[in-house]
């Protein structure tokens, strides 16, 4: 099992120490023949302009999609937003997964939140029962699944804040940030 992280811009290196942690081989992908012998990628947080600004110059669009079609993908935060397939606005996407999202959903002032989810999914995959503390930072939100995609937690209010689509996973929020190695457990099982 080797998962690679897109190392273009972001917070790829604390996604490589999660991955560490859990015992799993890592490699950083920056060129289209970093791909190669992966089992998953997941694609940090960040800027998702200058991240899809990178994947054009580096000729990574059409073999992140291609890889997508077949392997493990998960966004986080910046990542999920370069994931999906609509945005309401012009910028470089993947356009692989059924999701709407908006930007910086939560506004300037309270850009950043930490809140406690319930997550069953991610419960039962672990064998845990303990919520998911999940950081939120200038994150979006997913406005809207669609086709075979799923919601995977909401916030009180009913805001969508992960969602999976078969081996494809987005989160608003950012598992690399904390101490609970569930999330990338999880993303793991839908790599192997
Ligand atoms: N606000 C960023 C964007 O729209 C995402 C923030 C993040 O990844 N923490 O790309």
């Amino acid at each position: 099992m080797k998962i690679g992280v897109l190392a273009l811009q972001g917070d790829f290196a604390e996604h490589i120490s999660m991955l560490k942690k859990i015992g799993v081989d890592t490699a950083e992908v920056r060129l289209p023949k970093h791909l190669d012998g992966l089992d998953g990628l997941i694609m940090p947080g960040g800027e998702s302009t200058t991240i899809g600004k990178l994947a054009v110059a580096y000729d990574l669009m059409k073999p992140l999609q291609e890889f997508g079609k077949s392997k493990a993908m998960w966004g986080t935060c910046a990542g999920a937003i370069f994931l999906s397939k609509d945005i309401g606005r012009d910028q470089p996407l993947l356009g692989l997964m059924n999701i709407k999202v908006q930007r910086n959903a939560f506004g300037r002032q309270v850009d950043s939140f930490e809140t406690d989810l319930e997550i069953e999914e991610l419960k039962k995959a672990t064998d845990t029962t303990h919520p998911y503390h999940a950081v939120f930072i200038r994150a979006p939100i997913i406005e809207s699944v669609s086709g075979k995609a799923k919601i995977l937690s909401q916030l009180e209010d009913g805001r969508i804040v992960a969602a999976q689509e078969g081996h494809l996973l987005a989160t608003s929020f950012h598992p690399e940030l904390t101490d609970d190695t569930r999330f990338h457990e999880y993303f793991i099982s839908l790599a192997s």
